[in-house]
């Protein structure tokens, strides 16, 4: 990919990462090792990430999965899922001293968020995105099938019942 990184501690510590307390960042297929397929499964394994997915825009599209980091959620409803659509949530890497992962470990679309000064005193808002939402979903097009089969061998590693969602 041809986005720059970007990593601003100080303003990323005054705000106190918004971002990463709204909803954690995708990945992008090149985020990966070149085994993609046992990357994403040994990731999803961890517990640490989770197959999401955006909704079919029209009745003869289909749903496209992508991998992000789970969202931290109360202990009440531990574990974690490895299959997760829901929207909203802090990361699991987002620590009281910002992000656990080195900057080259973590997601693009975190990498290229763009932290800038906050104007006119609204939220995160004002940080800019690099690397948009679309043009990751269109990356993992052509790896629908290797999430669908990590996602498998995941479930199956954890022991837990394979999920009942047609597609995956
Ligand atoms: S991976 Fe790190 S930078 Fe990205 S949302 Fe999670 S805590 Fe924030």
């Amino acid at each position: 990919m041809g986005h720059k990184d970007y990593e601003n501690h100080a303003l990323c510590a005054a705000c106190g990462g918004a971002c990463c307390r709204h909803m954690p960042g995708a990945t992008h297929p090149s985020d990966w090792r070149d085994d993609l397929l046992s990357s994403l499964a040994d990731a999803l394994t961890s517990r640490r990430y989770a197959v999401d997915w955006r909704e079919a825009e029209r009745s003869d599209d289909a749903a496209v999965y992508f991998i992000r980091p789970v969202v931290s959620i109360s202990p009440r409803y531990e574990p974690k899922p490895v299959i997760d659509g829901s929207w909203g949530g802090q990361c699991t890497f987002l620590t009281g001293v910002g992000c656990e992962l080195p900057l080259i470990g973590r997601p693009l679309s975190c990498r290229a968020m763009e932290p800038r000064e906050k104007m006119f005193g609204r939220g995160p808002e004002h940080c800019w995105a690099h690397a948009s939402h679309r043009s990751i979903l269109l990356a993992w097009k052509p790896h629908q099938s290797v999430i669908r089969v990590a996602a498998r061998i995941a479930l199956q590693r954890l022991g837990l019942p394979s999920w009942d969602r047609e597609e995956l």
